[in-house]
């Protein structure tokens, strides 16, 4: 074995939820396991922040829901629709036959630190950040490993079992030669952040942009674990994402945004 070289059991490829809570489940059971993930950090910010009641319940299975809620969240116990003029009360978390009967709002990469943190207990459990799997390894017919670049140079993986959880555009299933099944999506989310700076008191009003597609776009407005912005979501039925034109999603909003915003909905 080369210093570019290591061998496990189970090699996960991506560090998202998937391939991070795999190989804590492995790693309890003393399955050896290095997990690849690409990025430097768990930082995905244009990810949602909602931790559900039935992943809770995971977390109380694992014997982690107490330490787990000690991070900072909010609990939304209940969640209401912006419907043309109307506001509707659509969920009500209240009655669940689960021990948190709330949505836990977190952001994603507080989720994954927390989840790496219980894994790396386990001396099973290895996680290389930077390592970018670029390839399956095969031999006499099977796949026997994955090769990733590091910031060090190239790194061969040896495995018994190599899991592809590396996100929408997976390498490992690509070079596995898996075809996708395209289930479809039954509506658009337009999902964005508002700064805290340019709407400083409580969360904007905001009229519920036209999209040639429909008559009426679902507005939720979702707060936000993150002390520099709000939080605001568009849903419709499926219809081209193009016929929303006043703004764009993610980044920050500068000041005026929301009145520019605003002003070429009225327009528009
Ligand atoms: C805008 C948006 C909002 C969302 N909001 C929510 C929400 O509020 N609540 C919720 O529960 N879910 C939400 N989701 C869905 C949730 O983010 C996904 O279901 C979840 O992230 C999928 O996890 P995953 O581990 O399968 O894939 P991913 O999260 O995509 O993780 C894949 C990982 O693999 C890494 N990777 C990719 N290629 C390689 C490679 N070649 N080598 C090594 N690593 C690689 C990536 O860097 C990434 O870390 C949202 C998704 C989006 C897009």
């Amino acid at each position: 074995m080369t210093p570019g070289e290591v061998s496990v059991r189970c090699c996960i490829a991506g560090g998202g939820p998937a391939g991070m809570m795999l190989g804590l489940l492995l790693a309890r059971t003393g399955v050896a396991v290095l997990v690849l993930e690409k990025h430097a950090d768990f930082l995905r910010d244009f990810r949602g922040d909602t931790i559900h009641p039935s992943t809770l319940e995971i977390m109380y299975e694992l014997g982690l829901l107490g330490e787990f809620l000690e991070q900072p969240h909010q609990e939304v116990r209940t969640l209401g629709a912006q419907i043309g003029d109307d506001f509707v009360r659509v969920a009500d978390f209240s009655h669940l036959p689960t021990h948190c009967r709330f949505i836990a709002l977190m952001p994603q990469w507080d989720f994954l630190n927390f989840i790496a943190g219980q894994a790396k207990r386990y001396p099973a459990f290895q996680l290389r950040m930077e390592a970018d799997v670029t390839a399956l390894i095969e031999e006499g017919g099977r796949v026997a490993g994955a090769r990733a670049e590091t910031p060090e140079g190239g790194l061969t993986v040896h495995a018994d079992l190599v899991v592809g959880a590396d996100g929408r555009h997976s390498t490992v299933r690509a070079s596995a030669g898996l075809e996708t099944i395209d289930l479809g999506a039954p509506m658009d989310v337009l999902w964005m952040r508002l700064s805290r700076r340019c709407c400083a008191s409580a969360m904007p009003p905001m009229p519920c942009p036209r999209s040639a597609g429909s008559a009426s776009i679902s507005q939720f407005r979702m707060p936000s674990p993150r002390p520099t912005s709000w939080r605001r979501v568009f849903c419709e039925a499926r219809s081209p994402m193009a016929t929303f034109k006043p703004f764009s999603a993610g980044g920050n909003c500068p000041p005026g945004r929301c009145r520019r915003y605003r002003s070429s909905c009225r327009n528009g």
